[in-house]
């Protein structure tokens, strides 16, 4: 048994607004489909920032989750929209096995991912052995402040938690060299390559997304071992982001690493 050969570490099951209309079960069914469509043998589901009509709280999605052992639960944590007690479901989910990671959305939310208020997930996340993953760069959203996404800013939480596993969402986009350094510096922490775009993509944006990450892996000038594959479905669609894969050069280890064998050691799939 090879174990799974695609696993896409960043997908969503909330309903975006381009995405109008859909049911929740109805979204959990086209994730399905275009995993199947594509061979993504593994996704992680990563739950929001917030829980609103639109977008379904961790429980909600671990409970509509539980039978496909194809799919795991990252669980959003946030100061502004979390409480005490969200953090001590965080630590049941953590020790019967159901949830993967935590992502925080510094940007989207006003803080700085060293704001002495996120130690106590990363103290958690330590204690499990688990990995934070922590949105850098771009927003999506135009409420989101970039000063406080900025990748420079996860140097600080590396440094000074240097038992915790970190994964960098999106590479910084659009600061991939920035993000290039904090992965070279830091052997405890991880990029994961989703919502480099949305939809569909112009292929010069896409010949110039493929060069920054190259250049990133360049920059690195070792095996991608801290590399992670993601798409931020449904966002980005999985047939277009699989494309923009090929037109980054890389041998079949590094592929193989970038692709799943980094995860399976990160997230312990
Ligand atoms: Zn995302």
């Amino acid at each position: 048994m090879l174990g799974p050969l695609i696993i896409d570490c960043h997908v969503h099951l909330n309903q975006y607004e381009h995405f109008p209309g859909i049911p929740l079960e109805k979204r959990l069914r086209l994730l399905l489909d275009s995993m199947n469509n594509y061979n993504v043998d593994y996704s992680l589901i990563l739950t929001s920032y917030k829980v609103t009509s639109h977008r379904p709280s961790t429980s909600e999605v671990l409970e509509l989750t539980k039978k496909y052992d194809n799919l795991g639960v990252v669980a959003g944590f946030s100061i502004d929209n979390h409480n005490e007690e969200d953090l001590q479901d965080c630590r049941r989910w953590f020790r019967d096995g159901s949830i993967k990671a935590i992502k925080l959305y510094c940007g989207y939310e006003h803080y700085y991912p060293y704001d002495k208020k996120y130690q106590q997930v990363y103290d958690l996340c330590v204690e499990f052995n688990a990995p934070v993953m922590i949105h850098t760069g771009d927003t999506f959203q135009k409420q989101g402040k970039l000063r406080f996404s900025h990748p420079i800013n996860i140097d600080d939480v590396a440094v000074d938690n240097p038992d915790l596993k970190i994964v960098m969402c999106h590479l910084g986009n659009p600061w991939f060299l920035d993000c290039g350094e904090i992965l070279y510096k830091n052997k405890n922490v991880y990029g994961d390559m989703s919502g480099l775009f949305f939809g569909r993509i112009r292929q010069e944006s896409e010949e110039y997304l493929a060069k920054r990450v190259t250049e990133l892996l360049n920059y690195l000038g070792r095996e991608p071992r801290c590399l992670l594959y993601g798409t931020d479905w449904p966002i980005s669609e999985m047939g277009i982001y699989l494309n923009f894969l090929r037109k980054i050069e890389l041998n079949t280890q590094d592929r193989d690493l970038i692709m799943f064998e980094n995860a399976k050691l990160v997230f312990g799939i």
